[in-house]
């Protein structure tokens, strides 16, 4: 059987059988990132899937809107469904971020022991799930969670581009 074989960079291409199946989560993120606008938070979002792909918690970006400097949309998450679960290990779940994961949000996923971790765009200039650092795949650490990076990477980042150019 004949198969495609892309040309060129591709960063999104489709259908995909293995990053296909966080679309519609990461379409959810990106709306709960348009939320962080207002208040002029960077849009970024989150959404943490239970291990049945359920939603059992979404974050934005709210730095600005609540002065607090760990309010990063991944860590709200978190946070959330930590709360609305009752435990703090968060075995099983996956994390699906329009932006890839800082330093303090790959920390955090990393304490929270989150299966996977699936962002959008990489964020190349303090991405911590691979572009700048890998903590999220550290081997030195204890847990490390699968990455699948570019899910709606090209949608990601021209959310972001269109914040910081309306600025
Ligand atoms: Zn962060």
């Amino acid at each position: 059987m004949a198969r495609a074989v892309p040309v060129g960079p591709v960063p999104d291409p489709a259908p995909d059988p293995v990053r296909d199946p966080w679309r519609d989560a990461m379409r959810l993120a990106l709306a709960e990132a348009d939320a962080a606008v207002p208040a002029g938070d960077v849009p970024v979002g989150a959404v943490l899937l239970g291990p049945g792909g359920a939603v059992l918690a979404r974050g934005h970006n709210e730095r600005e809107a609540t002065g607090d400097p760990t309010a990063h949309a991944e860590v709200l998450a978190l946070r959330r469904a930590a709360a609305a679960t009752g435990e703090w290990r968060l075995t099983g779940c996956t994390l699906v971020v329009t932006l890839e994961p800082c330093v303090m949000c790959a920390g955090a996923l990393v304490q929270s022991r989150v299966e996977r971790v699936v962002f959008g765009a990489p964020d190349e200039k303090a991405g911590a799930a691979g572009s700048l650092w890998d903590l999220v795949r550290d081997r030195r650490l204890n847990h490390r969670p699968e990455v699948i990076q570019g899910v709606l990477g090209e949608e990601c980042a021209a959310q972001l581009t269109a914040f910081f150019r309306a600025r």
